[in-house]
């Protein structure tokens, strides 16, 4: 019988933990398992904000994909797929084609801009290890100008973040956390840097209970970050933002604006025909697209609904490594010609935000909510806990987080 062709595209959490969970599950004889990516490594999304403060090198983020995954078992394509054709079977890459029998899609996000003018052209993105190593740099080069201009220049030192969700509080924790260094560095008072959170909500960290929400901007206004709450940005410049609050419309001077306000399935997915909400497929119970029963979605490009909520679940790293023991089953099972494939079941077992190196805010074990110390101590333990399931004791000794006394 000839072997069927599982191909996986995007080793991100998703498409990574696919592939290691089926190595491991099938043998060499049942099937040949390709798995394509753009770059030769895997990175955590996760860590990429304090790859781009610069509290963390982007070597510590990446991992090899050679590392954690079996040549003989698994065929590794370093390429980009440029379109999906799910009625040939085929993919197209950018130096070839691929033929699949199964294929699971897990190419991630991409910034949802929601059509405000400027942000593409002139705001950074924190959404690959090439995007935050850019914002690092960029930053670092307008302190190092800062005191080679003739005439004060505020827009060098004016840093602003567009969205106080997850990501952007943790991003402007760990800037809290670099900035007085970078001050240090460039001979720079720190009184003369403004970091800058902008966000449309009535309230930071939406959907964050009140209390860890208020220990957050406390935590962060004391180490001199500036809350713009109910402010709606109508446009990037290439020197800064307009945006709108109670009516009226104030502009803030900056070379850096980071946008981190909002994300979408990668555009590649809707471009192939396969029907989205931005860019995410409303996958069936056992991940599979509506559609098609050979193709499925793992990870950021997935759509699924809380029942309890009637709202999709948010992308997270959490949902797609979960969605990845379920996918990974469902396609052995396929592999194998059998038909038992299981529905997939989300164990959502809290949600942690770092408000930089030491602090933390979070929910675990159902509603037990953590502050502080305790809770930056959680994070790194999920951090740890995720590089023991990808490559073992090896990789968790090489890449964890260990500094809980820092
Ligand atoms: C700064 C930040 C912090 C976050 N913190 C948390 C957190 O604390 N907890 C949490 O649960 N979630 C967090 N998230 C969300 C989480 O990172 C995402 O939900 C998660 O990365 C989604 O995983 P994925 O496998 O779908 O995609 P990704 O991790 O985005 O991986 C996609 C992969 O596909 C590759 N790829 C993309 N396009 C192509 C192409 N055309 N060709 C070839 N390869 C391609 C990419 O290079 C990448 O390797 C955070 C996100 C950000 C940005």
């Amino acid at each position: 019988m000839k072997k069927p062709n599982i191909v996986i595209l995007g080793a991100g959490y998703g498409g990574i933990m696919t592939a290691v969970k089926l190595q491991k599950s099938l043998g060499v004889n049942e099937a040949n398992v390709t798995l394509v990516n753009r770059h030769s490594y895997h990175y955590q999304t996760t860590w990429l904000h304090e790859n781009a403060a610069g509290t963390l090198h982007h070597d510590r983020t990446r991992i090899p994909i050679k590392d954690v995954i079996n040549s003989s078992k698994i065929n590794f394509v370093q390429d980009s797929v440029i379109s999906i054709n799910p009625d040939e079977k085929q993919v197209t890459l950018e130096n070839g084609e691929l033929e699949y029998d199964y294929l699971v899609i897990g190419l991630g996000f991409e910034a949802e801009t929601f059509g405000i003018p400027g942000l593409k052209e002139h705001a950074f993105g924190i959404s690959s290890i090439n995007s935050a190593r850019l914002i690092r740099q960029h930053i670092e080069y307008n302190f190092a100008r800062y005191n080679n201009e003739k005439e004060p220049n505020e827009e060098l030192l004016n840093i602003v973040v567009g969205g106080a969700g997850f990501t952007g509080i943790e991003f402007v924790g760990e800037l809290a956390n670099r900035v007085p260094e970078l001050c240090k560095e460039y001979d720079i008072p720190r009184e003369k840097v403004r970091l800058i959170n902008v966000e449309a909500a009535p309230t930071a960290l939406p959907g964050f209970d009140p209390a860890l929400v208020e220990y957050a901007m406390n935590s962060l206004e004391s180490r001199g970050v500036e809350f713009k709450i109910g402010a709606m940005i109508k446009e990037v410049t290439p020197n800064g933002l307009i945006y709108e609050k109670d009516e009226k419309r104030e502009e803030i001077r900056s070379n850096t604006v980071v946008w981190a306000a909002g994300v979408r399935g990668n555009s590649i997915v809707d471009e192939s025909g396969f029907e989205t909400m931005r860019g995410r497929v409303k996958v069936r119970e056992d991940l599979r697209t509506p559609d098609y029963d050979d193709v499925f979605v793992v990870g950021d490009c997935a759509l699924i609904i809380n029942e309890e909520t009637d709202r999709p679940y948010p992308p997270t790293a959490q949902m797609a490594i979960q969605m990845a023991g379920t996918v990974a089953h469902n396609v052995k099972v396929l592999a194998r010609g059998e038909t038992d494939l299981e529905p997939f079941e989300p164990n959502i077992q809290g949600t942690v935000a770092s408000l930089g190196h030491d602090d933390a805010i979070g929910v675990v074990f159902d509603d037990k909510k953590l502050f502080g110390w305790s809770a930056s101590v959680m994070k790194k333990v999920i951090d740890n806990r995720y590089l023991l399931k990808l490559g073992g004791i090896g990789l968790l000794l090489k890449k964890g987080k260990f500094n809980i006394f820092h």
